[in-house]
């Protein structure tokens, strides 16, 4: 007689059975020395074996790639009890990689001692393989997009050389003009040089594989390289926290992380804006209400903020997936957020999007540091630049194409970051977005539009402390002491003579290349 057997189905023995069967998953029992002891047919299909019973005299540790991996993974079941959503690239029995996400359960007795693991395994292996071939293919989008960069900035760094050495070639230089065009053309020439140097830093490192990663000196490295392909409206504010521990990462694909993130920041200020990048330490318990898998005590994050056009929340809801864009065919691809999304997760990190439309967006990446980690040493200059400190950023208003990127040039030279304007309405616009972050401009008095003086007044309607040096060709004395008297600082004659100009600017908010002067901060 049978009791148990309501709606003349099976045995709940015998349905449970079924379940295990049919299941999608592979389900495994082993003891704590990996033997196996039970499994479903779907573990044999999953891992190569031929048959229930050729599964059962195999090894389950010995799917994992490694003795260690193995060792880790009976580490965190005893740590744990159970480990859930572990994801492992294992074996198969023939040797053929296998990428499966996992629940791993461990089995103790009365004494707290390892009796049996249960383990239930997704095979993942076609979404990672996808993964992997989109990497590859955003690789080559980025070096498409730098390529468009590069070429660009070495036309102006051509373009600065041919316009001071012709005028190097006129009989009528003066002895000081000469000199400042000949050191024009030698920074533009180490500009070039120090691009050149970028470029085969990144294409050294192509290969896969895990390594201690100063994310400070990999920040520093991606800031000189955006720097000289960035359209020079964008300013860059860059802030690296110190006694920054080293993480283990793949620091190519790291690197290729925050350059997504960088070139989206980019795209979403197309007339300019302020770009901040921040490393910083923060707390595992501080992330586990948004991220409930943060099992690590410490996570290094880096933060790059963009004050461009934001996002709805519509747009919010579909940037991880591959191929979803809102850029125009040959702008966007949809790849970069997909492949950020896929490279922190295989490294045990976490993405987090802050976004508001018209104000700008945050993307924090968060690595886990491991307890052994060591510190790194602490921050690298920039290659080719000397440091430069936060919070230092000039706009420039002129109209000349030739001067205003000059302008630009020199004073990124000098350390500050620049913002530009061609003409008085763009300024008073940009001066109204980054009022908090300019601490000095520098205008032009006949400007398209509006002219100089009105934009200092609006200006000065917005801060009253805002700090302006006026240019012009000339300036008759009851202008220059009207225009001073309405509170601008100094003017200086047109063209400029730079090194006079950059003296002002030093004396003004300061020198970020010498350290015992202190800018006035804004
Ligand atoms: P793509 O840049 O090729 O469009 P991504 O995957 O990098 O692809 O980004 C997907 C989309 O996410 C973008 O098209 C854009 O709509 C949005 N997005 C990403 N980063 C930002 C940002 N910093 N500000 C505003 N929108 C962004
Ligand atoms: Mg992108």
């Amino acid at each position: 007689m049978t009791s148990g057997s309501e709606g003349g189905g099976a045995l709940p023995d015998e349905r449970y059975r079924r379940f295990f069967e049919e299941d999608l998953t592979a389900n495994v029992v082993t003891r704590p020395d990996g033997s196996v002891v039970h499994c479903n047919p779907a573990f044999v299909t999953i891992f190569g074996f031929k048959s229930i019973g050729d599964a059962e005299a195999a090894n389950f540790l010995s799917l994992l790639r490694t003795v260690k991996e193995g060792a880790e993974l009976l580490r965190l079941v005893h740590e744990r009890g159970i480990v859930d959503h572990h994801e492992l690239e294992m074996r198969q029995r023939g040797g053929e990689p296998v990428f499966v996400v996992g629940r791993i359960v461990g089995v103790f007795d009365e004494a707290g001692e390892l009796t049996e693991l249960h383990g239930y395994f997704f095979n993942d292996t076609k979404r990672k393989l996808l993964e992997q071939q989109l990497i590859q293919a955003q690789k080559m989008e980025g070096l498409a997009t730098l390529a468009g960069g590069i070429a660009h900035d070495f036309n102006n760094i051509l373009a600065i050389i041919l316009g001071y050495t012709t005028q190097l070639e006129a009989r009528n230089s003066n002895p000081d003009q000469v000199t400042t065009s000949i050191r024009v053309i030698k920074e533009a020439v180490e500009r070039g040089a120090s691009l050149v140097r970028q470029l085969l830093t990144s294409a050294r490192q192509t290969e896969a594989r895990l390594t201690p990663v100063n994310l400070n000196a990999l920040v520093r490295e991606l800031e000189n390289m955006l720097r000289a392909t960035f359209p020079k409206m964008i300013g860059f504010d860059v802030r690296l926290q110190s006694k920054f521990p080293l993480v283990t990462a793949d620091r190519s694909q790291i690197h290729q992380v925050l350059l997504n993130l960088c070139v989206n920041a980019r795209d979403a200020m197309p007339n300019g804006g302020v770009m901040s990048i921040e490393t910083l330490l923060v707390p595992g318990r501080e992330l586990t209400d948004t991220f409930s898998g943060a099992d690590a005590a410490q996570y290094a994050c880096v933060r790059i903020q963009d004050n461009g056009s934001g996002m709805t929340d519509d747009v919010k809801a579909h940037i991880f997936e591959p191929f979803f864009t809102t850029k125009e065919r040959a702008k966007g691809t949809g790849l970069g957020l997909s492949v950020v999304y896929g490279v922190v997760n295989n490294h045990r990190g976490f993405v987090q999007v802050d976004s508001e439309v018209d104000m700008g967006t945050t993307f924090s990446v968060y690595l886990p540091v491991a307890e052994t980690a060591q510190e790194a040493p602490d921050d690298v200059p920039p290659v080719g630049e000397r440091p430069s400190r936060a919070a230092q950023t000039i706009m420039v208003v002129e109209d000349e194409d030739m001067l205003r990127d000059l302008a630009v040039h020199i004073l990124s030279g000098e350390g500050y970051n620049v913002l530009t304007a061609r003409d008085g309405m763009e300024a008073v616009e940009m001066f109204a977005k980054h009022r908090d972050d300019i601490g000095l401009v520098i205008c032009d008095l006949g400007l398209p539009r509006l002219g100089g003086r009105e934009v200092f007044l609006k200006m000065k309607e917005m801060k009253p402390s805002v700090r302006a040096i006026v240019a012009s060709g000339y300036l008759e004395p009851s202008m220059r002491s009207e225009i001073l008297k309405a509170g601008v600082i100094d003017t200086i004659q047109k063209p400029y003579d730079f090194r006079e100009l950059v003296e002002k600017i030093h004396s003004v908010i300061g020198n970020p290349h010498s350290d015992d002067n202190h800018p006035q901060l804004f």
